[in-house]
């Protein structure tokens, strides 16, 4: 196996969020959230093994740890934040931004902080929204993770998608400022094919397509475009064993499908590109983020 020493290698960032199985948008209504605590919990050795994985290859990771989880297994938050990674939130219950109240939400990410803050005595400065559900009628959140501490979001996905997205938004990191302060806002990684923003860089699109396209992707953002992307798994998408919940047959196909593949698929991505944590690539990246974007408003109504 060869290695790329290309001191202009791009710095990608590795995003995990922290959640169980059972906590996945696509099974809302399907498993009542009173019975969660009635299930078996896999998050944990989930997440070990992503640990490991990390461990072996010396990469370091952002982790968007669902207060709910780290309520239930602080040691394992304690685990994550002393392997070096960041610790990021991900909320508290899992509900979408858009479902709720600002007064709810608010609730929802003060808990969540808090919790993740006291475990290991270190402020997070991230925060990413369940199922990237900061969409045109939510961004009411933005203020909100401002007031609450939060410097950087990551729950603007670029694209047009049938639960989230804002497609007109921007591509790359970007500087947000508002009345109450700051905000840096870290969009999911997308191709840009002929105009239209492809997502390339994790989650369900890494599992369904062939790996090749999310390389193809990734060298060409990094390549093409010299700027890094940011990709993101969760620890259940590399447990082909977890117990199959019943659900809408396109919710099963997107939640299961190549599940035994993912671990494998993670080791090729990691051999073939670099990555570190979030927060390290928003400190190299929002000088340029402030030259593109600038200050100005936003390319998208508020
Ligand atoms: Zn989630």
């Amino acid at each position: 196996m060869t290695v790329c020493h290309d001191p202009r290698r791009i710095v990608n960032a590795m995003t995990i969020d922290v959640e169980d199985y059972f906590h996945v948008s696509v099974f809302d209504g399907v498993v009542p959230r009173h019975q969660w605590d009635q299930l078996e919990s896999r998050v944990v050795r989930n997440t070990e093994r992503l640990l490991d994985l990390l461990a072996e290859h010396d990469v370091r990771a952002t982790f968007f740890v669902l207060g709910w989880v780290a309520e239930r297994h602080p040691d394992l938050v304690a685990r994550i934040a002393a392997g070096g990674h960041e610790i990021a939130s991900h909320g508290y219950g899992h509900r979408l931004v858009y479902d709720q109240t600002p007064a709810a939400f608010r609730a929802d990410i003060r808990r969540a902080k808090t919790v993740l803050e006291q475990t290991t005595g270190v402020r997070v400065d991230g925060y990413r929204a369940p199922s990237y559900s900061v969409v045109p009628r939510s961004l009411w959140a933005l203020d909100i993770l401002i007031e609450e501490g939060h410097t950087y979001d990551a729950s603007i996905f670029p694209i047009r998608h049938d639960r989230y997205g804002i497609p007109v938004s921007g591509r790359h990191p970007y500087v947000i400022d508002r009345a109450r302060g700051r905000l840096i806002e870290a969009p999911g990684s997308t191709a840009d094919v002929a105009g239209m923003n492809l997502p390339i860089a994790g989650g369900g699109y890494f599992r369904l397509l062939p790996y090749r396209w999310t390389r193809w992707g990734i060298r060409r953002v990094n390549q093409t475009e010299r700027r890094p992307v940011i990709f993101y798994l969760h620890p259940w998408e590399i447990d082909p064993d977890q117990p199959r919940l019943r659900a809408p047959m396109l919710s099963r196909f997107r939640h299961y499908f190549n599940l035994g593949r993912t671990e494998e698929r993670l080791r090729m991505l990691i051999r073939d590109f670099s990555f570190s944590t979030m927060i390290e690539l928003l400190e190299k990246q929002v000088p340029a983020a402030r030259v593109d974007q600038s200050t100005g408003p936003l390319p998208y109504v508020w």
